[in-house]
């Protein structure tokens, strides 16, 4: 990492530790040529996430593709869209804290389950019961679409 200071290259981390509820690493950085002395952060980046499904194929993580079909899960239950939005937040923070940017596609889907289950429990089912035959988030979001017809989208967004 340069030097902010006077632009060496070669600086010395002195000290790391976790940050902000362990989503960030903290570096306290000294730089032998001038003395400086300077701060880095280090964070998982969201968009280098990678989902590993079971067969092995590999595609990157969809933050949206998560969202619907957590919403599909949701459908026509009682609970509130702020709610829903927390959750995936939640989810999101969960994948990103885990350390590793490669993440088995079965990870998420017991992540997402256990959140749903503490905020629905017709929704965890019926995530669940579909989960359990596909393994896969992305492929429950295809089965349900197949089943319905096209559902009148909210154009809003
Ligand atoms: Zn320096």
């Amino acid at each position: 990492m340069r030097c902010p200071f006077c632009g060496n290259v070669d600086t010395q981390v002195k000290d790391s530790r976790p940050a902000e509820d362990h989503v960030a690493i903290r570096r306290r950085r000294f730089c032998p040529a001038c003395g400086g002395r300077f701060t880095t952060y280090e964070r998982v980046q969201l968009r280098d996430l990678v989902v590993v499904k079971s067969n092995g194929r590999r595609e990157d993580f969809d933050r949206d593709k998560l969202e619907r079909s957590i919403r599909i899960a949701l459908q026509k239950r009682p609970v509130e869209p702020e709610r829903v939005d927390q959750m995936i937040s939640g989810i999101v923070r969960r994948l990103e804290s885990l350390g590793d940017t490669d993440i088995p596609s079965k990870t998420i889907g017991e992540i997402v389950m256990e959140s749903l289950a503490r905020i629905d429990t017709v929704a965890y089912v019926r995530f669940a019961s579909v989960y359990k035959n596909f393994q896969a988030v992305e492929d429950f979001e295809d089965f349900v679409s197949e089943l319905r017809p096209r559902s009148p989208v909210d154009p809003g967004e």
